[in-house]
């Protein structure tokens, strides 16, 4: 068995107003195709290869730093792409909007927290919510990371993530991530957030 590069369920330039089209294509195509070519290499002929993603990135302390480097950044590309819609925006509604002002507060609070920090975010990383039993929370990861490691600082199940590494804003961006950040937010596809609740 081996991963695939997921196809998008929309264009390269269906998120234009928030993303533009070259970044989308050159981040799914070359970096994300990197990411699942490259893991594909590292579990080659290992007892790896034939195990799920998530239960890789769960015992990816035993495992190699190209696996973790790369086994992460083929799921969490997956997660974002995923999170994203034309259709997406808004403020949510539902279950999700529900649990959301249970552990934040309300929106504005949430979005707030998040936003900062993706902004606060030193280097490369990903921001995350992330559900934690009946619980959620923010937090962030560097490089590849994400809270389904076990190494992670913060564990739990992803819902939502953000890339804020230079090469998912630095064409339309360049240094200003925090409006890239806000940016986000019109795309976000709430129903799937909440599908991931
Ligand atoms: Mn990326």
């Amino acid at each position: 068995m081996s991963f695939k590069l997921p196809d998008l369920n929309y264009d390269y330039n269906a998120l234009e107003r928030s993303i533009d089209a070259l970044t989308m294509e050159i981040h799914h195509q070359k970096h994300h195709g990197g990411y699942t070519a490259n893991l594909n290499s590292a579990i080659q002929d290992t007892e790896w290869a034939d195990k799920s993603i998530e239960e890789i990135l769960a015992n990816v302390s035993n495992i190699s730093t190209a696996v973790r480097n790369n086994g992460g950044g083929f799921y969490n590309h997956s997660l974002f792409w995923n999170i994203m819609s034309p259709d997406g925006g808004g403020v949510p509604t539902g279950k999700i909007a529900e649990a959301i002002s249970k552990n934040f507060g309300s929106f504005d609070k949430f979005q707030e927290q998040f936003s900062k920090a993706a902004a606060t975010r030193f280097g490369s990383g990903w921001a995350w919510l992330v559900k934690q039993d009946d619980k959620l929370v923010v937090c962030t990861t560097p490089n590849q990371d994400n809270p389904i490691m076990d190494i992670a600082d913060v564990k739990g199940t992803p819902i939502l993530g953000l890339d804020v590494w230079e090469h998912a804003y630095y064409l339309k961006y360049q240094n200003k991530r925090p409006d890239y950040i806000a940016a986000f937010w019109d795309v976000v596809d709430w129903n799937k957030v909440e599908e991931l609740l």
